[in-house]
């Protein structure tokens, strides 16, 4: 079966391991852990009638953000790249974290989530902030890894946008290619 990795990026505390938790086994946990290193979960989604194994990559964030480590973004096909809507700092590493990865790919399948939805009376991210990193509309999430808002369609966005597309040729042999 064709699996497909993807890492779980930004500054620390903003919900990356809660929700890769959220959206693998429907849990929240208020309690907090720093994830050591990196975790590996995994989820089984379709698209297209195709069933696609997503690997997910945790890896720990740093509160004054270092250089990212190569070997955890090497042979991944799409990044989801998480900031705390509460936290204004958070975009900055964001915006550091996109920086490097474009140093360092050429095609890139990333999207954004804005997390912490349900605390949006404390939240501080205007959509000005927002337009500076440059990333599409639609691959955009307000998302909640407490309540799940969102956190659905999230991930499934990110999977459509690195599943090979199905093509037909004209004598109708199926074939597949990676986008
Ligand atoms: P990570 O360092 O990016 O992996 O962040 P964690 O997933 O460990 O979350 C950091 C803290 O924020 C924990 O105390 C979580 O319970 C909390 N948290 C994560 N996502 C949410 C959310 O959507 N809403 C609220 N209210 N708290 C969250
Ligand atoms: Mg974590």
């Amino acid at each position: 079966m064709l699996s497909k990795k993807i890492c779980m990026l930004g500054a620390f505390a903003v919900g990356k391991t809660s929700l890769v938790k959220q959206y693998v086994h429907s849990i929240f946990n208020e309690k907090y852990h720093t994830t050591i290193g990196v975790k590996i979960d995994k989820r089984l989604v379709s698209i297209n009638d195709q069933p696609i194994q997503l690997i997910l990559w945790d890896i720990e964030g740093v509160d004054i953000f270092t250089e990212l480590n190569p070997s955890y973004l090497r042979g991944a096909s799409g990044y989801i790249l998480v900031i705390d809507g509460t936290r204004p700092q958070t975009l900055e590493t964001a915006r550091e974290i996109m920086g490097q990865l474009q140093l360092n790919l050429n095609e890139r399948k990333l999207i954004l989530l804005i997390n912490k939805s349900d605390l949006k009376n404390k939240w501080l991210i205007n959509d000005s902030q927002l337009s500076e990193l440059m990333i599409k509309e639609e691959d955009i999430f307000i998302t909640s890894a407490k309540t799940g808002q969102r956190v659905e369609q999230a991930f499934q966005h990110i999977a459509e946008l690195i599943a090979p597309i199905t093509c037909y040729q004209a004598d109708q042999h199926e074939y597949t290619s990676n986008r």
